[in-house]
């Protein structure tokens, strides 16, 4: 379930710190993103798949609230 792939979340550039949005897919995915400011190429790494995880652990609480929302 990765619906939430396309929620966008705030990126500060290393470079320029300019402050753009990018989908979690993109991190997720680990794939280049260009600032929109200063062009420069900026590697996206989920070193420890903490993204990962933590749409894992998203997935699950929404998992929990649809088994709520039945019992209601
Ligand atoms: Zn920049």
């Amino acid at each position: 379930m990765f619906l939430l792939d396309y929620t966008y979340i705030s990126i500060n550039c290393p470079q320029c710190k300019y402050c753009f949005e990018a989908p979690l897919i993109d991190i997720r995915l680990e794939r280049s993103l260009i600032c929109h400011n200063c062009k420069v190429t900026i590697r996206l790494q989920d070193d420890s798949g903490s993204t990962h995880n933590g749409l894992r652990d998203i997935s699950k609480v929404m998992n929990d609230l649809k088994q709520i929302f039945k019992k209601l």
